[in-house]
């Protein structure tokens, strides 16, 4: 088995590995690069393989870096399946069409080409399959498994295993621990190779009991002041179990009841796939649904769909709590209550995910006190706070326990799916706690197993 890597080697975004052993040739996901512009100029550039020649794409789940090229890559002649479990079937069209809409409206305003036309995502949703976890695919002389990362809902990572010829995982993205409505990572299966992410390969998250703590505080202090706490939310993760928190703090009367904007629709498009699937739910979540109850809809939430139903936050009067995309405050509604509330001394910007270099989100997370916003500059003024156990990825001590913990460990790890200097941070790591080598691979290099 041949794995080349060409994508998110040595930066974050753009998974995409090419699989091939005598007979089969297969890809695990095919995501889009994100960030500046000159890191999105690179997803107009060819495959490092012929897509006419793939057999099938696996897929880990529905974020625009491991699904974004899918569209580009039945375009350029992709004629195979796309196998992925059902809730990432369903959220991948959410983002995939939220990506369009994005490349369109750049495309109108500012002329940007576009990588692929609406028919290539139609036509890309009709070549998926569904492979729910603990099912093995066979393909050719491959056997191919998908389990539960914990990550967002429905992300898997993936076990290739070449009949006596080796056996890779690929992590996809590995989740953070206790996380609500999600059930935790399964632990390492058997494998030769491991191939991990390493977006947090050179941090530890604070402590997750301390989150709940944390958001009732910056609440209750936001409430005093009379500010508005303003999330920026990724609209396919951390928004429903943020929800899902504020609701409980509410309902136990920790909190007081304010009103909760959620002012993203594809957060509650999300919202809607994630309550069509019960049966993915952690065991606290499937008790909530066998009372009846709906975690997602509660008295204080008003969920703004429309253009308009955004614009009348601003009229509401201030305590409020707002939820808006995007998670990384470069581009979506977001952005016009930055505009409003960054300069505002009695608000709050809360950060709970990702912050990518070159994004707005990069420099608040940075302590820039100037930052321009809609072609406006602005003195940051409101206060800015980070909360990383909110963060949906594992951080270093979970990524190298999860090795530590496997029953058989593998003898090669590769970190893939990180800045250059998290992805070499973790592989000193691994080789330190586990004794296995890990290796940072970089844009098309080839291992063969
Ligand atoms: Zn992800």
């Amino acid at each position: 088995m041949r794995i080349s890597f060409f994508g998110a080697a040595r930066e974050v975004t753009g998974s995409c590995y090419f699989v091939e052993t005598s007979g089969t040739r297969i890809l695990v996901d095919c995501g889009a690069f994100q960030g500046s512009a000159f890191v999105e100029a690179r997803n107009f550039q060819p495959f490092g393989f012929d897509p006419k020649t793939i057999d099938a794409v696996f897929i880990t789940h529905a974020h625009l870096d491991h699904v974004g090229r899918l569209p580009k890559l039945i375009k350029d002649g992709f004629k195979g399946k796309i196998y992925l479990t059902p809730p990432t079937a369903d959220l991948t069209k959410i983002v995939l069409e939220d990506a369009f809409h994005i490349m369109r409206d750049e495309h109108r305003r500012q002329y940007r080409p576009m990588l692929y036309e609406s028919q290539d995502i139609q036509d890309t949703l009709t070549r998926f399959k569904a492979l729910d976890y603990d099912r093995v695919m066979k393909l050719g002389n491959l056997s191919i498994n998908l389990e539960d990362a914990g990550h967002i809902f429905g992300s898997a990572f993936i076990r290739i295993s070449e009949q006596g010829n080796g056996t890779a995982v690929f992590s996809g993205d590995v989740g953070n621990q206790h996380v609500p409505i999600l059930r935790e990572t399964v632990a390492l299966p058997e494998t030769d190779v491991l191939i991990t992410e390493s977006t947090y390969g050179n941090r530890v998250h604070e402590d997750e009991s301390t989150r709940e703590t944390k958001l009732r505080d910056m609440v209750i202090k936001t409430i005093r002041q009379k500010g508005a706490l303003v999330i920026p939310a990724f609209a396919i993760e951390r928004t429903q179990q943020l929800l899902y928190e504020l609701h409980d703090l509410m309902e136990k009367k920790f909190i007081p009841s304010v009103p909760v904007y959620l002012d993203s629709p594809m957060a509650i498009q999300t919202a809607d796939v994630i309550e069509r699937y019960p049966q993915y739910y952690d065991e606290d979540a499937t008790a909530h649904v066998l009372k009846g109850e709906n975690f997602m809809d509660f008295s204080s939430l008003k969920l703004c769909r429309t253009r308009d139903e955004s614009k009348l936050i601003n009229e509401a009067p201030k305590p409020k709590i707002i939820i808006a995309g995007a998670g990384m405050m470069n581009g979506g509604r977001i952005q016009h209550h930055l505009l409003r509330y960054l300069g505002d001394p009695a608000s709050t910007v809360l950060i709970i995910g990702y912050q990518a270099k070159h994004t707005l989100g990069h420099q608040l997370y940075e302590g820039k006190k100037m930052v321009e916003v809609l072609g406006e500059r602005i003195n940051v003024k409101a206060t800015i706070l980070s909360i990383g156990a909110y963060s949906a990825h594992a951080d270093q001590t979970k990524l190298v326990n999860w090795v530590l913990n496997a029953t058989h460990k593998p003898s090669h790890i590769y970190c893939t799916h990180g800045e250059e200097g998290a992805a070499i941070a973790l592989a000193t790591r691994m080789t330190q706690k586990t004794n296995i080598p890990a290796d940072v691979p970089r844009f098309g290099d080839t291992i063969t197993l």
